[in-house]
């Protein structure tokens, strides 16, 4: 399965792509958390990204093709993948399709977890996270809506489009997500 999971910060991905993860035995790929390590690290990349990431804003296409198109030369990508938080523009998205073009691949599905904005800034401030502000979070929403959005069109075109309402409780999301990519895995498609 070669899968991806859409959704602005705070709607249950990480928590979701986990559990997705475990299920189809494919590894979670979150580009969140590569950034947020490289800050860790103090590496090249870190510096580079460190303000950006604390400002809500989205890193650069380009600095994210390299840092994905890396991470899928990585043996355990050769039977699938589930990719958490990538693609986040339509740039990327085609970047994304590149990759895979020459791998001779397809997605196979793109989970898509709907939460509305007022929960996403409640669910953001109660993590509590360092440097989430309410500024910040709303900053992270804007460029969800501006930048990402317009990809779930773009999946919805390409058939690929599993939109699940994540404003649910954990485990309800987690079985309408396994119902629906059953489907998927078994050849029926994303039909609902
Ligand atoms: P996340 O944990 O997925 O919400 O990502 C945290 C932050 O990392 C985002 O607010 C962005 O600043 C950055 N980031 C993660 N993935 C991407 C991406 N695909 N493109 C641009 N920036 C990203």
């Amino acid at each position: 399965m070669r899968l991806i999971m859409i959704g602005p910060t705070n709607a249950g991905k990480g928590t979701q792509a986990a559990e997705i993860s475990a299920r189809y035995d494919v590894p979670a790929i979150s580009t969140g958390a590569m950034l947020r390590q490289a800050v860790d690290e103090g590496s090249d990349l870190g510096q580079r990204v460190e303000s950006i990431l604390k400002s809500g804003h989205l890193v650069d296409d380009e600095t994210m093709a390299r840092l994905v198109a890396a991470r899928l030369e990585r043996d355990d990508t050769a039977d699938g993948f589930l990719l958490d938080g990538y693609p986040r523009t339509l740039g990327q998205a085609e970047t994304l399709r590149e990759i895979l073009d020459e791998r001779d691949e397809d997605l196979d599905a793109v989970v898509l977890l709907n939460v509305p904005d007022a929960e996403l800034i409640q669910r953001g401030l109660a993590r509590g996270r360092e440097d989430d502000t309410e500024e910040v979070l709303q900053q992270r929403l804007t460029s969800y809506r501006e930048d990402t959005e317009p990809l779930v069109g773009y999946y919805r075109e390409s058939g690929l489009l599993v939109e699940v309402d994540g404003n649910r409780p954990i485990g309800e999301v987690t079985s309408r997500i396994f119902e629906r990519l059953d489907g998927v895995a078994s050849g029926d498609g994303v039909e609902a």
